[in-house]
């Protein structure tokens, strides 16, 4: 089974972000993952270690998947593989440019049943509705071979300490879970 992260060119350069990045990053997870994440693209920590979600969002993301027994079943993707400066949402012209890797990504991936869309701008990006997360969180979509799943950002969790966020959250993770046949 082809590994997703040899679809990733690591040299790439095209689109701008390559001029600030310190390293593209893929993701992190599982080739055999029957659920995956998409987020907006790496921040600070992320663009310096090399793996996606490793910052302050990604622990918060992290510890909930260890508490739903999932660490070991789930791929985490982004729309830009470089990290934008000063962590701006990508450009809708960057998106255009990377998402060629995260469709190569999700192709190579041959278990994948559900996508959880991490916030309003992945949300945007893939659906290409503009919908309030906070109204819409725990709906499902169609989109190619998949089910997307939509959900807050972790960095939104992780900001604003709102137990019952963080409870609608661990909610919509439970939902996918069951949606993606994860029994354990
Ligand atoms: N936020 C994201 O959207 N992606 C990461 O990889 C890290 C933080
Ligand atoms: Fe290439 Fe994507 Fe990085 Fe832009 S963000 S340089 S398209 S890998």
């Amino acid at each position: 089974m082809k590994y997703p992260k040899d679809v990733v060119n690591y040299q790439c350069r095209d689109c701008i972000l390559w001029k600030t990045r310190t390293q593209v990053v893929w993701g992190d997870g599982f080739p055999t993952a029957q659920l995956g994440f998409i987020g907006e693209g790496p921040g600070r920590e992320e663009d310096e270690t090399g793996i996606a979600f490793v910052g302050k969002a990604g622990r918060l993301l992290r510890k909930i998947l260890g508490l739903l027994r999932l660490k070991r079943k789930v791929i985490i993707l982004n729309l830009v593989k470089c990290r934008p400066p000063q962590n701006r949402p990508p450009l809708p012209s960057e998106f255009e440019a990377c998402s060629k890797y995260l469709y190569r990504q999700i192709d190579a991936l041959p278990n994948l049943r559900v996508i959880v869309v991490l916030g309003r701008v992945p949300w945007k990006f893939l659906t290409g509705k503009e919908e309030p997360v906070i109204q819409n969180r725990g709906k499902t979509e169609k989109w190619h071979n998949q089910l997307l799943l939509y959900t807050y950002h972790p960095s939104f969790l992780a900001r604003s300490h709102d137990k019952d966020r963080l409870k609608e959250f661990i909610k919509d993770l439970k939902k996918a879970k069951a949606i993606a046949g994860i029994r354990k």
